[in-house]
């Protein structure tokens, strides 16, 4: 079945918009209390009729019990036809307005398929209530700087000042702070009259695309230059501290004459010849801010604004635990040079198109709730991506979201990646160790906010960190 996408059906659009509304205001059934959402709207070519898809994900993981709960939606969206048509033909000029027709959504057989998956495993939501935090979740951030030897800031100063070429590799799924952290050191490197270039192997999400300043390369532009002719270079990757996580990039950082690691994760490896990693410190950003400050060069407009779009991403516009005074210290000396936090507040967060909320609504159709509600699982298919005509970078904030429902304490949201692989995303709200889970699945991050890439399926990853939740979740 080829589904016409949403550029092309401009008045199935309109019409997905309008129900999608309703059901947030006007549609008061209690049939569409739960996770009711239109996943696509067909209009005929001529006008005269819609097909609205509807789904109802997250429901009753009973197969019996699902199949009258979307019979009691189909009822109760016949029943509301008259008040649907009637704001659509108010709101949409058209010559007459289309007869609905509503479908159950069939192209989500995957989405049942995990349900499914979940529905047959053996968890219960209702688990006793305790807040109690469980005794083997450790509390404690791990002390990288006992773990490992740091280089110290000034030092490294040193030696960054004695290299002539500087290559900066950020870490896949690029984010604010690993690009921030990229693009101040950029500048500062080529204010002191060096070559310096971030190398980058993907897209740079729309929204930090502002703070790039010509600091960024493909890789295949640089390849050449520095794999095959052998022009020495310094290598330096900023929020990252795994080659793993540079991807095909990997072997031009190894190939540097030196490479550093300026990072912040707990999970950092310390594989560099200079390793200066701070997991205290609220962003990668924030080190090197000292850096540069200890390189003299002053930083300019551009170098803050970088690097405050570093602090302002990992501390979730300064809120999660890892902010401290120093954050804010830094913070503000970078207001005093020039940073606005309204201008870079409109390009992060009042920026996105309106299919990341498209998918949102999809993807929110699809979470479940663990252990008394402490635990969130939520995923994205590529469907899910196509349907709604989103584009992956357009998840960030989804696992952040889920988090941020009353009594959950971990958030996973799990989603299908072009290259067939499943991201896991987990965010903890104030004594899970999310870096733990991430690692059980070959990944890592910070205590409260980690990830992961695996090979494994969607549907498996899914039903299995479902279940870790809800036997650890207490
Ligand atoms: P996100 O879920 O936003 O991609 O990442 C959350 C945090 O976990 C970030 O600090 C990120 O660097 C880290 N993280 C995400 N994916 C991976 C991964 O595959 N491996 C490791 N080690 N860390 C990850
Ligand atoms: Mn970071």
């Amino acid at each position: 079945m080829t589904r016409r996408n949403y550029r092309g059906g401009r008045i199935g659009e309109e019409i997905k918009r309008i129900i999608s509304e309703m059901l947030l205001r006007e549609l008061k059934d209690p049939a569409f209390s739960g996770f009711v959402s239109v996943t696509d709207v067909r209009a005929a070519d001529d006008g005269s009729y819609a097909t609205v898809y509807i789904t109802m994900l997250g429901s009753d993981p009973n197969a019996e019990t699902a199949a009258e709960e979307r019979k009691e939606v189909m009822r109760a969206f016949e029943r509301a036809k008259g008040l649907i048509r009637r704001e659509i033909g108010a709101r949409i000029q058209l010559r007459r307005t289309p007869e609905l027709r509503f479908l159950f959504d069939t192209s989500s057989e995957y989405g049942r398929h995990i349900e499914e998956l979940i529905g047959s495993l053996d968890i219960s939501d209702a688990s006793e209530e305790s807040n109690e935090i469980p005794e083997d979740e450790p509390l404690a951030e791990t002390d990288v700087d006992e773990r490992r030897k740091n280089i110290a800031v000034p030092d490294l100063a040193e030696i960054l000042t004695k290299a002539d070429v500087v290559l900066l590799f950020t870490h896949e799924n690029m984010d604010g702070d690993t690009l921030g952290s990229a693009v101040a050191l950029c500048l500062a490197l080529r204010s002191l009259g060096k070559e310096s270039f971030a190398v980058v192997d993907e897209k740079i999400p729309d929204n930090i695309l502002f703070i790039e300043n010509g600091c960024v390369r493909e890789i295949s532009e640089l390849e050449t230059t520095f794999l095959s002719e052998k022009t020495p270079y310094l290598a330096i990757m900023s929020d990252v501290g795994e080659t793993e996580r540079l991807g095909r990039r990997a072997s031009l950082f190894r190939n540097a004459e030196k490479t550093v690691c300026i990072d912040h994760h707990v999970s950092s490896k310390a594989v560099c010849d200079y390793n200066l990693i701070d997991a205290k410190a609220a962003a990668s950003a924030e080190i090197v801010f000292e850096l540069i400050e200890a390189l003299g060069v002053p930083a300019d407009a551009r170098i803050a604004e970088a690097i405050y779009v570093g602090l302002v991403t990992d501390t979730g516009r300064f809120q999660y635990a890892n902010t401290t005074e120093k954050t804010h210290l830094i913070a503000a000396t970078l207001l005093r040079r020039g940073v606005s936090p309204a201008k870079v507040s409109v390009e992060i967060y009042q920026n996105f198109r309106p299919e990341k909320l498209y998918l949102e609504n999809a993807v929110m159709g699809t979470f479940r709730t663990v252990a008394n509600g402490k635990g969130v699982v939520a995923y994205m298919t590529r469907e899910m991506l196509a349907q709604t005509g989103a584009m992956d970078e357009e998840t960030e904030g989804i696992a952040e979201k889920l988090r941020a429902i009353r009594g959950v304490e971990v958030s996973v949201f799990l989603r299908e990646t072009d290259d067939g692989k499943t991201k896991g995303s987990m965010r903890a709200k104030s004594y899970y160790d999310a870096a733990a889970l991430a690692e059980r699945f070959g990944g890592g991050g910070h205590i409260r906010a980690a990830g992961f890439s695996s090979e494994r399926p969607l549907a498996e990853l899914t039903a299995e960190i479902t279940r870790i939740l809800s036997d650890t979740l207490r």
